[in-house]
């Protein structure tokens, strides 16, 4: 069964939630729930969970701003945005992928070079099996306009341009909290990767542009974070 492995509140009103196989951050406060990135599409319930631990309902949730438009990162934001309203937003690069005008995903012919390697077989159907190649394109997200985006919560994140891992990937700071939201740009630990805790890269063929993807993560290194929150593996507090 799907399950939350861990939740931790990094700052007032900031939940980070490490999901089974993708994480996402729950912003609250005012009444209000925006989320960065919700996961695959069979963590919904697991999404509502979380927002519910911040003692709101999902009724609360009113944005949902995404790192980059793989499907272990957009989940049901769909379904939130068509049924429930919700607004989904991404940097105006990514706006192709999160919409699914255009795929910057691992496919299956990508992981035959490394389909022997250890994890990635099961990895691969537990990727299939969450939703992974799923209808998760949201035709109604929007760009982000500003370098800075001020929450409904109450808080505010910068926006960093981080291209690479896809062509508009973006990563968040919160300057107030020293919160820096990773995505797949930097992470602390995946499946096919065999050290969890520390910060890195995922593997190269996960990146649609490499080297891009190595230059944004240098950039990142830079940044003056007190707490790190990534796209996959557990938070890492500096
Ligand atoms: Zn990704």
């Amino acid at each position: 069964m799907r399950a939350i492995r861990s939740l931790t509140t990094v700052a007032p009103g900031i939940l980070f939630v490490e999901g089974p196989a993708s994480n996402w951050t729950v912003f609250h406060g005012r009444g209000r729930v925006e989320l960065v990135d919700c996961g695959y599409p069979a963590d919904r319930p697991l999404v509502e969970e979380s927002i519910r631990r911040t003692g709101l309902d999902v009724a609360a949730l009113s944005r949902i701003i995404v790192t980059h438009g793989h499907s272990d990162h957009v989940g049901a934001a769909r379904d939130y945005s068509e049924r429930h309203g919700v607004e989904v937003l991404a940097a105006a690069a990514e706006l192709p992928n999160v919409r699914r005008e255009v795929t910057e995903q691992v496919t299956v012919k990508d992981l035959l070079p490394v389909a022997l390697r250890r994890g990635t077989v099961p990895w691969a159907v537990a990727a299939i099996r969450a939703g992974g190649l799923g209808e998760v394109g949201v035709p109604s997200a929007q760009a982000i306009t500003a370098d800075t985006l001020e929450l409904s919560t109450g808080h505010r994140l910068e926006v960093l341009s981080t291209p690479g891992h896809t062509t508009g990937h973006a990563c968040f700071f919160v300057p107030d909290a020293e919160v820096l939201i990773t995505g797949d740009a930097l992470v602390t630990g995946h499946a096919l990767l065999p050290e969890t805790g520390e910060l890195q890269q995922l593997p190269a063929f996960f990146h649609h542009d490499t080297d891009g993807a190595a230059a944004s993560a240098q950039r990142l290194s830079l940044c003056d974070a007190r707490w790190v929150l990534p796209g996959h593996g557990p938070a890492l507090r500096l």
